[in-house]
């Protein structure tokens, strides 16, 4: 017998298996994704079939859809994202478990789809929180969403136990909640946002009349 070999008991032959940390990690995590229940908009509806019996979820283990996000670990973004609606969307994601994905579910989700132009409309709720998969469509059919969900179980079996972000000390995971005022303002984008204030306002100063010029 060589060195690298391990010597099975006879009795226990039958009973033992091999295969690494993150291939069992990945497995259980990915059989068992648990949707947070809610939808914004018209793409909700085709979200709501996919868990009917003809599209049938459940063979993901996934129609466990939670009314709390503290007990999901998925955020299917379906629906148009208003700003007024955007600061409870990323609260409701901060309040979600590690580790935790995101689809964003059809056109207004993915980009603000037909309104974007919308003077209300937030332009891709990735401007907010970090999206896995995206899932083109106006609205996607049940049968994109279950595609989409194929393409997050990929992702999560390539995932390694010791580069995942969430246990990762340095990796802020928490998203700053948006403001709503007259606008919907990013407070990740404060600086940036003074410095163009400061900007115009120089721009204005140095084009007002001086007394002499007047
Ligand atoms: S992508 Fe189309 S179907 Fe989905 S919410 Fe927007 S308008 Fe409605």
């Amino acid at each position: 017998m060589s060195e690298s070999e391990i010597a099975v008991p006879e009795g226990l032959r039958r009973n033992v298996f091999l295969s690494t940390v993150d291939a069992i990690y990945n497995w259980s995590r990915k059989s068992s994704v648990w949707p947070v229940m809610f939808g914004l908009a018209c793409c909700a509806i085709e979200m709501i079939v996919s868990a009917s019996s003809r599209f049938d979820m459940s063979r993901f283990g996934m129609e466990i859809m939670r009314p709390s996000p503290r007990q999901a670990d998925l955020m299917i973004v379906a629906g148009t994202v208003t700003k007024k609606m955007a600061p409870q969307v990323v609260r409701i994601y901060n309040q979600m478990a590690e580790p935790r994905y995101v689809i964003a579910m059809g056109a207004c989700a993915t980009s603000g789809g037909p309104f974007k132009d919308g003077y209300n409309v937030v332009s891709g709720i990735d401007k907010l929180v970090p999206v896995d998969v995206y899932v083109p469509g106006c609205p996607p059919t049940p049968e994109a969403l279950l595609y989409g969900f194929m393409k997050l179980h990929e992702k999560i079996s390539r995932q390694s136990v010791k580069t995942v972000p969430w246990y990762q000390r340095e990796v802020e995971r928490e998203v700053p909640v948006p403001v709503l005022g007259p606008d919907l303002i990013d407070v990740r984008r404060l600086p940036e946002i003074r410095a163009k204030l400061q900007e115009r306002k120089e721009n204005a100063d140095a084009e007002a009349p001086t007394p002499e010029s007047a």
